[in-house]
């Protein structure tokens, strides 16, 4: 039996637990150094050239930043030589002229050849997505730093599940999948962002859930009024390279299909359907179900009239015909997934 101090532990935990400071779903605060380091995977060489999609918008091409602003509009200050662009130290982020939502973006960049700094310090720029999440740009090869901070991080949140860094200097590619956060009418978030990256190529980020837009120490609440944003990229005052910048708007429309109406029977009205046809098709009645045997499934039946049927979950139609005195001779259908024939009743 237990004491009454020991009943009130129990609840008194319990209420601690219900009323504690929500948790992070991970379980780690930001930027926590025990956090496990992702696994080094060696992504393998480099493509020599990115072919573009043909409805990708490119952002950088190597020619110039006219897609691009620097702070508040003005003119971007970083460098654009030999085909590539290169971040210039206090002249702050650049964003594209052109705001995005739902998207693919491939983002090419390097750290510098001339290793220096560590940790944060290496070879650090960010891609920041609409809605305000950072795919961490870092020199993370050799490079420790906390593990939601390397790069292909989602900074401060989440660690790239494996670490495909190249080394310092070399082009890397960053492959990023956006679905932007969601929210009703009264501006509740009904489902969190949800990002995808490829780093050179390997899946490093699938599906990954932001607490909130991202920054250094702090998570942000989500915002509804952020449902479209321009691309930036990062100044943290190192000189990293990008080329190679497109990107695809994503329409994630699904459009809604419409069933033709369907039609109650009786078992007596449908009976007379039951049998063996040609080609090892079979007609049977289950628990007042009509169903098809085809290649050997069964398949549910729908009626759409007297003697015109479909199949509960693929598109098609199946007939009957009769001879004058009623009798069920044939079977004929034709299914939308190319397979047709007229099947003689055999039984
Ligand atoms: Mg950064």
């Amino acid at each position: 039996m237990k004491t009454i101090s020991t009943v009130l532990a129990i609840v008194s935990l319990t209420v601690c637990s219900s009323t504690s400071h929500a948790q992070l779903s991970s379980g780690w605060k930001a930027h926590d150094n025990n956090r496990p380091q992702p696994k080094v995977v060696d992504p393998g060489e480099a493509a020599s050239k990115s072919s573009v999609p043909s409805d990708a918008i490119k952002l950088f091409d190597g020619t110039d930043l006219s897609k691009w602003d620097g702070p508040d509009g003005k003119e971007p200050k970083w460098i654009v030589k030999d085909g590539v662009m290169e971040c210039v130290k206090g002249s702050g982020f650049i964003y594209t002229k052109e705001k995005f939502a739902d998207c693919q973006l491939h983002v090419e960049w390097a750290s510098p050849a001339n290793v220096k700094g560590n940790s944060q310090g290496r070879g650090n720029s960010g891609v920041f997505l609409p809605g305000g999440y950072e795919v961490q740009v870092l020199d993370s090869f050799d490079n420790k730093t906390y593990a939601d901070g390397g790069a292909a991080s989602i900074y401060g949140q989440h660690p790239p599940m494996v670490n495909a860094s190249r080394g310092p200097g070399q082009w890397q590619s960053y492959d990023i999948i956006l679905r932007m956060a969601k929210f009703d009418e009264d501006k509740n978030l009904t489902s969190p962002a949800m990002i995808t990256v490829l780093h050179n190529g390997v899946v490093v980020q699938h599906g990954s859930e932001p607490y909130g837009p991202t920054s250094w120490v702090l998570h942000y609440d989500y915002d509804p009024k952020k449902t479209e944003a321009p691309i930036g990229l990062q100044d943290h005052g190192n000189p990293v390279r990008f080329r190679n910048i497109w990107i695809r708007n994503l329409d994630t429309t699904v459009t809604q299909g419409t069933y033709a109406k369907e039609r109650d029977f009786t078992e007596d009205e449908v009976k007379r359907f039951v049998g063996k046809y040609e080609g090892d098709h079979e007609v049977s009645l289950i628990d007042g179900k009509l169903w098809l045997k085809n290649l050997g499934r069964n398949m549910e039946m729908r009626a759409y009239a007297d003697d015109t049927f479909g199949l509960l979950k693929s598109a098609g139609s199946i007939s009957f015909t009769a001879d004058d005195d009623g009798k069920v001779t044939a079977l004929k259908f034709k299914f939308d997934a190319g397979q047709n024939g007229n099947f003689k009743r055999i039984e």
